[in-house]
């Protein structure tokens, strides 16, 4: 199982807030750069966390990003689900549909598979992710931002 890059940058971003108490308020352009990655693409995975509640954005002076209570509360499982949608592990239907898709045993272990992977994160937090070590040096990435 491999998680798409746009699942893999909302959980960075959702760790990163998740500290934020000990770092002051994060623009998406903050998050985007002490994550290494394009702003475009952290903007994106930011969007989808502020439409799935997880986190709100602040407006004005000392405003910013911040995770909202369903957000330090969320189950990573449940987050991974809805980050990754409802897709399959492997392409059955689409333009050139395999001929087996109605009869496969191994479309159905793929999806037990699935849910076992999705059923293991269904017990940890938001909160687990950021214990230490993880806590501390997302916080120390504050000092590595250029701007
Ligand atoms: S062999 Fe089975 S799992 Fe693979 S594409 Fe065909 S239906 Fe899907």
């Amino acid at each position: 199982m491999r998680l798409t890059k746009f699942t893999d940058l909302a959980l960075r971003a959702v760790m990163r807030l998740a500290v934020l108490e000990q770092g002051g308020p994060l623009t998406t352009r903050e998050v985007a750069e002490e994550m290494n990655v394009p702003y475009a693409h952290m903007a994106k995975a930011i969007a989808r966390l502020q439409h799935l509640g997880v986190l709100e954005a602040r407006r004005g002076r000392g405003g910013g990003l911040e995770l909202t209570v369903l957000g330090r509360r969320a189950s990573v499982g449940w987050l991974v689900r809805e980050l990754e949608g409802e897709g399959e592990v492997v392409a059955c239907e689409g333009d050139a549909p395999c001929p087996l898709r109605g009869a496969c045993r191994l479309r159905r272990a793929l999806r037990d598979a699935q849910e076992a992977f999705h059923a293991t994160l269904d017990p940890l937090t938001v909160a687990d992710l950021v214990a230490s070590p993880a806590g501390p040096v997302l916080v120390g990435l504050s000092g590595r931002r250029t701007g």
